[in-house]
């Protein structure tokens, strides 16, 4: 009964090598989620919100007033973005901020570039709109795009250009003069930019993160999403946001209204306040992060693989091909039994065929993983040579 065009989305790459790892005994560094929880203040914040305060009851329908102020203010800090409150809408996570962004501002007829491989859930809520998804392909090993592969994919149809910085399978992260391009199309074509930045602050090796909406003449044609899920490893919370000019804005927050009206009532003052911790605690998420890719970056290329070092996110692309696989579908589902590691495949990010093509081999791994898992893991992988 499922409708058409919801038909290609019955499962998740994610749901299925989840339940795999589970099945097998796995590691699961397939899925992307930290195993430790983040920041103690904010977990006892929440908590003492549930027990405490009672704050358990719907909050305000756009949210928590304390969060979209706070979500303003981390704009101001980390990105020099003037945001006003009230332009600030809270989502249950990222997702439903980009599926209610793009029901509000697609149908059928209306084309959304973006560039593959790419997040799985952008095909989906494109479909769910009824509109029609662009793909520009990020090729190995950097990950970078091509001026006039993006400019073909721009059309009078373009009602919005997805961008994802830091990008996730890939771990590339955009630059300036890279997101600049994307920026004069979009002018050009009157194109909404939608940028999801949830890996905002995880960028290696001095990589800088560039908002969309900082580039001049752009925050007026931007809605920026990000989540509190991966910076404050509270992946199962989904508390996501959606901000932008009052225009835009009232896009994602009508849908909004209809898909879950709100949600997370006690877990949003908690994430206002962590989202003020101080510096040290941001500088950490990077350093750990690095350390976390650096070792198994380094247990992967021990094990035989070449690593498409990442600049960005918490994953890293391994291409198996020196040890023999060139399948990286093939792969992920044989990984578990081979040596008791598991891993996404990167073609299923692909919506075309080309981009599965080029792709094939590849394999995504999670870092964000205690160190001494993922050194289990890399002794693990190292099996895979024998
Ligand atoms: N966008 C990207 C690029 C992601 O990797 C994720 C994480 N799964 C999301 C959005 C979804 O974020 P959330 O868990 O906050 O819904
Ligand atoms: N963002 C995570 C990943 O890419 C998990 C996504 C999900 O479970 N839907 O692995």
């Amino acid at each position: 009964m499922l409708v058409e065009r919801m038909r290609p989305f019955t499962s998740t790459i994610f749901t299925e090598i989840s339940r795999l790892a589970a099945e097998t005994g796995a590691i699961n560094l397939g899925q992307g989620f930290p195993d430790t929880d983040g920041p103690a203040s904010l977990l006892v914040d929440a908590a003492a919100n549930i027990t405490e305060y009672g704050r358990n009851q719907y909050p305000p329908g756009p949210g928590v007033p304390a969060l979209r102020e706070a979500v303003a203010e981390h704009q101001r800090r980390f990105h020099g973005l003037t945001v006003d409150p009230a332009d600030v809408v809270i989502t249950t996570g990222a997702t439903e901020a980009i599926s209610a962004t793009l029901l509000g501002l697609c149908g059928p007829g209306d084309e959304v570039v973006t560039f593959e491989p790419t997040y799985d859930s952008y095909a989906a809520a494109t479909a769910l709109a009824g509109a029609t998804l662009r793909t520009v392909p990020l090729r190995a090993p950097d990950f970078t795009f091509d001026d006039d592969e993006l400019a073909a994919a721009f059309s009078g149809r373009t009602k919005v250009v997805l961008v994802n910085t830091p990008h996730n399978p890939t771990g590339a992260v955009f630059t300036r003069e890279q997101l600049l391009r994307i920026g004069e199309l979009a002018v050009a074509h009157d194109a909404v930019i939608v940028t999801d930045e949830v890996y905002e602050h995880m960028t290696f090796d001095g990589a800088e993160h560039v908002p969309m909406a900082s580039l001049p003449g752009l925050a007026d044609r931007t809605l920026t999403i990000s989540s509190a899920g991966k910076t404050f490893s509270v992946t199962g919370w989904k508390v996501g946001w959606v901000h932008g000019p009052p225009h835009l804005v009232e896009a994602p927050r009508a849908v909004k209204q209809f898909l879950t009206f709100h949600g997370g009532a006690p877990l949003q003052p908690a994430v206002a306040n962590a989202l003020a911790l101080p510096d040290s605690f941001y500088e950490t998420v990077t350093a750990d992060l690095t350390r976390k890719r650096d070792l198994l970056s380094a247990g992967l290329r021990a094990a035989g693989f070449d690593v498409l070092t990442p600049r960005g996110t918490y994953f890293v692309v391994a291409d198996p091909r020196p040890l023999g696989h060139d399948d990286g579908v093939e792969l992920a589902w044989k990984l578990p039994e081979l040596c008791g590691v598991a891993a996404v495949p990167v073609s299923v990010f692909c919506s075309s065929e080309s981009g599965a093509a080029a792709t094939r081999p590849l394999v995504r791994f999670a870092f964000c993983k205690r160190d001494d898992v993922l050194r289990e893991a890399t002794e693990r992988l190292a099996g895979l040579r024998a």
